[in-house]
């Protein structure tokens, strides 16, 4: 794919709990289309990251520019926060879809009373996206009758529901078991081939060699390495980023 627009400019985010320095100075540069996996250890600050630049925690220091218009993520008022939230989805690792609601409600929720749409337009798209991640026959199912890769899906298509110009995947698949994780990676494959605009923080080698176009290796609130897959997964130069290839091999 051509790269030439920067759909978004994350910089200089810093963000400490107490007296714990979880992420020190990281700046990262998405293109429309770009699919890019953050990897690292456990607690070098990924998901953290993911939460400062969605507002879903306040970072200490750091702006991000979306659609060319630069927000301060430590001073944004709630209303440019919800603008950013608007723009852009979520997806958890532990899927947190409404108990209460069936999959098709969890979708429709965003646009009737987050977006004014009306609910016959919010079911035509809801059962679209239904259809669209495979799972039209499960609309009426709540997420209690769904297996946890359903589930994940569901939150995936809830996601998209907003049509966002980026989604943010926190560990999509490491809440589910092995064989449940194929059809989530597939989703996501997909959307991937479609443009979808990702940043995806995972251990899953395979989607971050296969499927993004860029790799970014963090540790201890710091980018490490990045580069193409071919880059950090043939030729890596960091020993840290070595170190934890051969671990995660
Ligand atoms: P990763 O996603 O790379 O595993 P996290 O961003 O989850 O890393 O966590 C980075 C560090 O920040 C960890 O040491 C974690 O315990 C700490 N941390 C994360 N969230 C909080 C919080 N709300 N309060 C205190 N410490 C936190």
């Amino acid at each position: 794919m051509e790269k030439t627009d920067s759909l978004l400019l994350i910089s200089h985010v810093k963000k400490s709990f107490g007296t714990l320095e979880v992420l020190k100075d990281i700046s990262i540069d998405v293109y429309k289309g770009d699919v890019v996996s953050i990897l690292g250890p456990s607690g070098s600050g990924k998901t953290t990251l993911l939460r400062c630049v969605n507002f879903l925690e306040r970072a200490d220091y750091g702006s991000i520019s979306l659609d060319d218009k630069t927000i301060d993520l430590k001073t944004a008022t709630k209303e440019q926060a919800s603008e950013i939230q608007r723009k852009t989805g979520f997806v958890f690792q532990n899927y947190n879809l409404f108990r209460n609601k069936t999959a098709l409600e969890n979708i429709t929720l965003g646009l009737t009373s987050g977006r004014g749409m009306s609910r016959a337009d919010a079911v035509k798209k809801g059962m679209m996206l239904l259809r669209k991640i495979g799972l039209e026959d499960r609309a009426n199912s709540y997420p209690s009758e769904l297996s946890g890769g359903q589930q994940q899906r569901v939150a995936i298509a809830r996601a998209l529901a907003t049509d966002p110009e980026i989604i943010y995947f926190d560990e999509p698949t490491s809440a589910l078991d092995p064989e449940l994780t194929d059809e989530v990676l597939e989703v996501m494959r997909q959307l991937a081939q479609e443009g979808m605009t990702m940043v995806v923080v995972t251990h899953e080698m395979n989607f971050a060699r296969n499927v993004s176009n860029r790799v970014i290796f963090m540790d201890h609130g710091l980018i490490v390495e990045q580069g193409s897959p071919e880059q950090i997964f043939e030729h890596p130069q960091n020993e840290r980023t070595r170190a934890f290839l051969r671990l995660a091999s």
